[in-house]
């Protein structure tokens, strides 16, 4: 990587995170890697590179910011959930001609055994849990904050990384922690609580795959979320293509 390529990485993922790495190990100097995070969750990476917290402003914002710190190119690694963002980015490189690369996780894809309902969102899943069930909730409390009552009267469980701020029902049970890494852990959490659904959004990955393979295992249907559309653009599936999917714009620029 030459000196004067500096790279902007939209984060908040494991593969925003890995891509991180990669640039840092050819990059020059450490300012070359800039990784941004919404500032939704409190534990931030230990990382070399330089990490900015917080929104830019809108699409608006994003474009200045890239003018001001001279950005070459603009990686968009954000949650395939995350669609006001990617949006903003679209915008913003198409304001500015600074390129855009959006690294996209592929999607999971049912598997013999999994019985899956595919959803258009988080609310119609909810409304599409039938009238007496035991729910595991597998969705973000920002999402839930928004449609919570459409399921406050069943006894859900969910789970999320930062404490809900919104009020919880009464009849629900909230744990708190990222999605389980073993299979044995998940499937004790669903037996535990007697849970019947599982609600979740088609999130991709391996970090919250466990979940989807706990409920085929015990038979449990899934209401799925897709994703939302994506700006028309290619994607990259992972870290590794995206890495040298930029280093051929910096060689052929050098
Ligand atoms: P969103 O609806 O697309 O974004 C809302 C606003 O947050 C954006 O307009 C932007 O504010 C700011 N923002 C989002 N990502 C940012 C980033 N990486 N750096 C700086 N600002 C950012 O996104 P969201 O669904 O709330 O998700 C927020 C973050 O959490 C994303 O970075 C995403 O990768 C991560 N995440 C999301 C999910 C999910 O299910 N949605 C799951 C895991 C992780 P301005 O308009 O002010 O620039």
């Amino acid at each position: 990587m030459t000196t004067d390529a500096r790279i902007l990485i939209l984060g908040g993922t494991p593969e925003a995170r890995q891509l991180a790495l990669l640039l840092q190990a050819r990059a020059p100097a450490p300012d070359q890697v800039i990784l941004s995070f919404a500032g939704a969750v409190r534990d931030l990476p230990e990382t070399s590179c330089e990490i900015r917290v917080g929104g830019f402003g809108g699409a608006e914002g994003l474009a200045d910011y890239l003018l001001s710190r001279k950005i070459t190119a603009l990686v968009d690694a954000t949650h395939p959930f995350a669609a006001s963002i990617s949006a903003n980015a679209q915008a913003a490189s198409s304001a500015t001609g600074i390129p855009l690369l959006r690294l996209l996780r592929p999607a999971w894809a049912p598997m013999q055994g999994d019985d899956w309902t595919d959803c258009a969102n988080s609310a119609a899943a909810l409304e599409a849990l039938p009238a007496s069930c035991r729910p595991f909730l597998a969705l973000g409390r920002q999402e839930l904050r928004q449609i919570f009552s459409k399921a406050a009267h069943l006894p859900a469980l969910f789970r999320s990384i930062e404490p809900a701020d919104f009020p919880i029902p009464e009849g629900w049970r909230w744990i708190e922690g990222r999605p389980a890494r073993s299979m044995t852990a998940e499937l004790q959490l669903l037996r535990d609580a007697g849970i019947t659904h599982m609600v979740t959004k088609n999130s991709g990955g391996d970090g919250a795959y466990q979940k989807i393979a706990a409920a085929r295992a015990l038979q449990i249907p899934v209401l799925m979320v897709s994703r939302p559309a994506e700006p028309a653009q290619a994607v990259l599936p992972d870290a590794e293509a995206t890495c040298d999917a930029l280093m051929a714009i910096f060689t052929t620029r050098s």
